[in-house]
């Protein structure tokens, strides 16, 4: 294999002055490890297998080569198939850059626009044509895209293409391709149906993997705050205001938590628009573009429909629902830190996601860097010094001649200081006032000074040890086992104190969870219980 290590300039590539013009344009200074690997493979025209996490480049590892070796031949010479509408437009664009010098003509066609218009564009002879699986079907169905002189074949994020139902398409589509053509797949993740896929269509392909750690995730760095269910939106605030964010991502598994948690922000200040599913191909673009022009500060989306999302200046991804698998994980926290820029990663976990927290880490083999959520206190203090701030610029402006004529005679009857505390809490309108922490309210439990005591709904019949209890409320709550104080087990129940402080995680994760296989119900105990 050619040595990645030796490759670091385009220049050793060996490209065509044309080609090689057009990169310096674009501001490429050396191939990413995944280009290096690839680009020389492609050019000899083996079958290849490009792995690398979302944000590593891949676009270009097939899209220099590929423009390299088209000849001037008015026919069809590469497919590119990509998962959606938003790719399709992407990889054309950077095809376009790459190929400004050398006359390349490329085509987008996907679904949503004039089919008509894409016929006409086909007839007129294009050499590199990028699509959706739906759409370049379709145009093979009619007959309007042949494939017959086809050299090669590029499936792009062929993992998302799988994720979406795209393998029936893309198997009919291959069927239809010349069985001497090359073959290229691209991917973040490397799956069974990836291989399966690979077996089956590919010709003893080069597997170029780029690890992870040495590309992107240096510069993503990825922190957790555990927070309680019910305060999840306060803690997001507070977590929010204490970053300074400047284009953020935040996640949500459903489109209706999109929804909800848009209205949410709005009502409280915050510049965001959602992005998901249900919006017409219209209200997609119109809120994209707020986005590019940060006229929105957070985009609230779900993971379908941030696929496709390339913003290069992204500085946060935020997870305020922890994705189901270390796969999508990846891939959110890579639509940050892109194109050489740091970004940080920040995912929200509540008590009962404790344990899926866990499994992302040891899969991705990351480690995320636990954080406080700020308190109460802490933001008021924020607040209270950008009102000091405010107003010891307000007196340096000066101009102030005209409100103390307002003041007029308050000043003798009233103590100035007052005066200016009343001013204040006018102005700051509700701002600076005190708030209280939204916690859980245990009540008095009659628990040991310091600890809650929790009623939970099994006993001795359940067979439960104090080594179960213990071990089970430490590792679905993601706490110390020290934290568990007295134990008494009953037959039919038990009692059990925490510390206060994990009291409301040990309560959030335990209330609907299984000890042994038995259903648990846990509640705060009342103060005095007879046990029989
Ligand atoms: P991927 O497909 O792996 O997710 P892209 O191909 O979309 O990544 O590339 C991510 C970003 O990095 C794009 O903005 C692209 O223009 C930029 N990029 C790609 N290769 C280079 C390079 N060699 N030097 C600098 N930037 C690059
Ligand atoms: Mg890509």
């Amino acid at each position: 294999m050619i040595g990645e290590i030796l490759m670091t300039v385009f220049q050793e590539l060996a490209l065509s002055r044309k080609v090689q013009q057009a990169i310096d344009e674009m501001g490429f200074e050396e191939p990413s490890p995944i280009q290096a690997a690839c680009i020389p493979l492609v050019l000899e025209g083996r079958d290849v297998i490009g792995q690398a996490q979302t944000g590593t480049g891949k676009t270009a590892a097939f899209g220099i080569p590929l423009v390299e070796r088209v000849t001037p031949e008015s026919r069809v010479q590469a497919l590119v198939l990509t998962p959606t509408r938003e790719l399709a437009i992407q990889v054309a664009g950077e095809f376009r850059k790459i190929a400004k010098y050398k006359r390349v003509r490329t085509l987008p066609i996907y679904g949503g626009q004039s089919i008509g218009h894409q016929i006409r564009a086909l007839q007129q002879g294009v050499q590199i044509v990028i699509g959706t699986p739906g759409r370049v079907l379709d145009h093979i169905r009619r007959g309007t895209l042949k494939l017959s002189n086809l050299r090669t074949v590029v499936l792009d994020e062929a993992d998302e293409m799988l994720d979406m139902g795209f393998i029936d398409d893309i198997e009919t589509i291959l069927r239809e391709t010349p069985a001497e053509r090359q073959t290229l797949l691209f991917s973040a993740t490397f799956t069974s149906d990836i291989k399966r896929l690979a077996v089956r269509y590919m010709k003893s392909p080069e597997h170029v993997t780029v690890n992870r750690g040495e590309v992107t995730v240096p510069l993503i760095d990825q922190v957790y705050y555990k927070v309680l269910e019910r305060n999840k939106l306060e803690s997001l605030c507070r977590i929010v205001d204490s970053e300074e964010v400047q284009l953020g991502i935040i996640f949500c598994r459903t489109k209706r938590g999109v929804d909800e948690l848009v209205e949410a922000l709005l009502a409280r200040g915050y510049l965001v628009d959602g992005l998901h599913g249900d919006l017409s191909q219209a209200q997609r673009d119109r809120v994209m573009n707020k986005f590019r022009r940060s006229e929105v500060e957070l985009l609230v989306a779900t993971d379908v429909a941030a696929r496709g999302i390339d913003v290069d200046n992204v500085t946060h991804v935020i997870n305020y629902d922890i994705p189901q698998d270390p796969e999508s994980y990846v891939h959110r926290i890579g639509r940050t830190g892109r194109a050489g820029k740091r970004g940080l990663a920040i995912t929200l976990v509540t008590p009962r996601e404790f344990k899926l927290l866990k499994q992302i880490e040891r899969e991705t083999k990351a480690t995320l860097v636990a954080r406080e959520v700020p308190s109460l206190a802490d933001v008021a203090e924020r607040q209270a010094e950008i009102w000091r701030n405010r107003i010891i610029e307000a007196i340096q402006d000066g101009g102030l001649g005209h409100y103390r004529a307002i003041l007029g005679n308050i000043i003798d009857e009233h103590d100035p200081i007052d005066v200016a505390c009343a001013a204040l809490k006018l102005a700051s309108a509700g701002e600076l006032e005190n708030q209280e922490e939204a916690d859980y309210d245990f009540g008095d439990t009659g628990a040991t000074p310091g600890m809650v005591r929790f009623f939970v709904n099994i006993g001795r019949t359940a067979r439960i040890s104090p080594g179960d209890l213990v071990r089970t409320i430490s590792e679905e709550a993601g706490v110390p086992g020290q934290v568990v104080g007295k134990i008494d087990i009953f037959d039919r129940f038990t009692f059990v104190e925490i510390e206060e402080e994990s009291a409301p995680f040990v309560y959030e994760a335990l209330r609907q969870s299984r000890i042994n296989g038995a259903r648990v119900n846990m509640e705060p105990a009342k103060p005095r219980v007879r046990s029989r």
